[in-house]
């Protein structure tokens, strides 16, 4: 038998409509686990309402009335996926012993929690949801997060393949990860950095059953930005490769210019000077505003606000 309460943590962004479906597999997923004993008791799903426009609260509400084990935790305004899910935790880590965190559309396969605890009760602090594959997924949606996975290694990242917000934490892990003050935040490339002992387990990524993806493509750009810019300073050094690359560039100009000359023949300038210099200060610009992002991101840490605000916590 085991005692220690485990609390799931679903963000929730606008899920009227996968929610009741949600709710209702995973209430019926906690009572197995409690009844069989891979979690203890008190355990409870805690919906994070990010600040959503529709009735998803309300919805919420209405679970925590009637389920035993469900509660709701609701935030001033919309944080984001990342924040919401911070607030959920660092929430949870005051009673519970160990946190799953997953989405509310369930496109993670919620049959793997079972074999996370059993993990847990191995002595991981870190078990990570691992999709196998994603054939689920639209074409786009494939290639694109794996874009991102991409681009994140080769910009020095270093993240779990495949493996997005799908987790599960001990306590003493979840601790940890809020001694991370930063804004900018980044779990899948924070929650390596902690260093617990750490497990895999994989499944197969499953379609959204009902409503629409909130990640359209300009978040997960800027998504993107934000986990290199909090993790690499990658970037800062390739516009140091880039001079040199300009720079090598203007020499071989410079041999060609000054053979044309001793050849007696005048270079010709206008095309090429203006090509040059529009294709040179597009250059700079782009350097300038990769360095505007670290500037910006300094900017936005220093002021040291609140993550989210509470406003209300239904137990
Ligand atoms: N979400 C959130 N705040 C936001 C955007 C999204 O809490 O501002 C939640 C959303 O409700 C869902 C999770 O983050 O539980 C992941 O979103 P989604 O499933 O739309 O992303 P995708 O799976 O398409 O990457
Ligand atoms: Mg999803």
């Amino acid at each position: 038998m085991d005692n220690s309460t485990l609390a799931i943590v679903v963000p929730c962004y606008n899920e009227e409509e996968v929610l009741p479906q949600t709710n209702e597999r995973l209430c019926s997923l906690l009572d197995g686990m409690m009844r069989d004993g891979l979690a203890g008791q008190g355990s409870y799903i805690l919906y994070v309402n990010d600040g959503s426009r529709d009735s998803t609260w309300q919805l919420i509400e209405k679970y925590c009335s009637i389920g035993a084990h469900v509660r709701g935790l609701k935030l001033a305004g919309n944080v984001g996926h990342q924040n919401a899910l911070m607030a959920g935790l660092d929430t949870a880590r005051a009673d519970a012993d160990v946190t799953v965190s997953i989405d509310a559309d369930l496109q993670d396969d919620i049959n793997a929690i079972p074999e996370m605890m059993k993990k847990y009760h191995d002595g991981c602090d870190i078990v990570y949801g691992v999709r196998r594959k994603r054939t689920t997924d639209t074409f786009f949606k494939r290639t694109s997060a794996q874009m991102f996975y991409r681009f994140m290694t080769s910009m020095g990242v270093k993240s779990v393949y495949n493996h997005a917000d799908f987790r599960l934490m001990s306590r003493r892990a979840v601790d940890a990860l809020c001694q991370y003050e930063e804004r900018n935040l980044f779990l899948r490339g924070l929650v390596p950095l902690l260093g617990y002992k750490t497990d895999s387990v994989y499944y197969d990524r499953l379609e959204r059953p009902a409503g629409e993806s909130k990640y359209p493509l300009s978040k997960m750009l800027s998504f993107a930005i934000d986990g290199v810019t909090s993790f690499s300073v990658k970037p800062l050094r390739l516009i140091f490769d880039m001079g040199l690359i300009f720079i090598l560039i203007s020499l071989v100009i410079l041999v060609y210019v000054i053979v044309a000359l001793c050849q007696g023949r005048g270079v010709q300038g206008w095309a090429s000077l203006m090509l040059s210099i529009w294709f040179v200060g597009g250059c700079v610009l782009i350097c300038l505003s990769i360095i505007a992002a670290y500037i910006g991101r300094i900017y936005t840490e220093e002021k040291h606000r609140p993550r989210y605000n509470i406003e209300k916590y239904l137990k």
